[in-house]
């Protein structure tokens, strides 16, 4: 008979908070407040995201909108959700509505949907754009040497505001693996913060999740996305 070991989400927060500034040290960073910890709840349901919220995770990251969208009315607390998906362009006036940022800009079609849909609701919706620094196919985003033309044609648009990139790196069984696609995101971040671009700020590198959030904050990251690390595997 196995016996089942309860590990509690607040004590897996707290271990994965340790460890993100365990790994931040080891690079010799000082800015370990700015690290945010961005709990990944697809799947998961209301009862262990409140304990993720006791345990004082402040900011939710759904893959899909329609799971933001019936999740959000359960709470009352001030939650930032994030909306890190592939995000269709029929889903947007939802995401504009509920995400406190969207990680997951594209494509210019997806960004003029979505400067649209802001400015019809007099917003200015927070984005990163998604990059495939990997280059596998199975990975939406641009490809690095894109991102900058990309910038330069979007970055005027009224109701975007380009906060940083993001990226997935390769499942590997090695997380050491994963670095030069982390070291790659945060070279491509340094390059375009240089440029100065207009309305286009590098505050945000979105890399690392459950299996290589360490080596992602080695590397530079600032919002790391972790969901199995605190809720456990998903179904
Ligand atoms: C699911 C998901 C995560 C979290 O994955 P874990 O391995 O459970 O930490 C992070 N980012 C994106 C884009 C995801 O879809």
């Amino acid at each position: 008979m196995s016996v089942e070991v309860f590990v509690s989400i607040a004590e897996n927060i707290n271990e994965v908070r340790s460890r993100i500034t365990a790994a931040a040290l080891r690079a010799g960073r000082k800015d370990l407040e700015a690290i945010k910890l961005l709990a990944v709840t697809k799947t998961v349901e209301i009862g262990p995201m409140e304990e993720a919220l006791a345990a004082g995770i402040s900011c939710f990251g759904e893959n899909r909108v329609q799971e933001l969208v019936r999740k959000a009315p359960y709470f009352t607390q001030e939650i930032e959700w994030h909306l890190i998906g592939h995000l269709q362009t029929n889903k947007v006036k939802q995401a504009v509505n509920q995400a406190a940022l969207i990680h997951s800009l594209d494509s210019v079609k997806l960004a003029q949907v979505i400067s649209e849909s802001a400015k019809a609701q007099e917003l200015r919706v927070p984005v990163l754009v998604q990059v495939n620094v990997s280059g596998e196919e199975s990975k939406f985003g641009l490809e690095p040497q894109e991102v900058l033309d990309f910038l330069q044609e979007i970055a005027h648009y009224p109701g975007i505001s380009v906060k940083g990139l993001m990226t997935m790196a390769p499942r590997v069984a090695d997380p050491e693996e994963a670095r030069p696609v982390f070291r790659g995101l945060a070279e491509l971040s340094k390059q375009i913060r240089q440029r100065d671009l207009p309305e286009v700020s590098m505050q945000w590198l979105s890399m690392g999740m459950s299996n290589d959030f360490e080596i992602a904050v080695e590397e530079g990251a600032n919002l790391v996305r972790v969901g199995s690390g605190i809720f456990g595997p998903r179904r």
